[in-house]
């Protein structure tokens, strides 16, 4: 996955605003943040997109979900609520092809998205 820009941000290859890191899950800013508060998580390690889950990232996908409770209740988003958004594929909207979940808050958000 020699040219995955968010693998080369786990592996430190390219920087990022890191909020949350342990060794299977890695949480940074976006660069083009689109809420006062927008952050990025992801495995470290590569997966496409949600369609390429297997039973064995069961323990991961659990993992992903304890961490966006982490973060957003240390980054305060708890009192108000927030977003997570996962695109996927083209019609989804996704751009980099490695899972990320988006959390979105600071503001309201509208409903149904774009
Ligand atoms: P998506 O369009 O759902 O695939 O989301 C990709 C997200 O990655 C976008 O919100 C981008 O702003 C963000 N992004 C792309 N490159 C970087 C980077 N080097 N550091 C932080 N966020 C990035
Ligand atoms: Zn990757």
């Amino acid at each position: 996955m020699g040219e995955c820009i968010f693998c080369k941000i786990a592996a430190g290859e390219i920087p990022a605003v890191k909020i949350y890191e342990d060794d299977s899950v890695l949480a940074f800013k976006d660069i083009d943040a689109q809420a006062p508060v927008h952050f990025l998580l992801i495995p470290k390690k590569h997966i496409g997109s949600i369609l390429k889950l297997t039973k064995e990232d069961s323990s991961l996908v659990v993992h992903l979900m304890e961490v966006i409770k982490k973060v957003a209740e240390e980054n305060g988003l708890n009192q108000d609520g927030f977003r997570i958004v996962v695109n996927t594929g083209e019609n989804g909207g996704q751009t980099v092809p490695h899972l990320h979940f988006h959390i979105l808050g600071g503001r309201e958000m509208a409903w149904p998205p774009g």
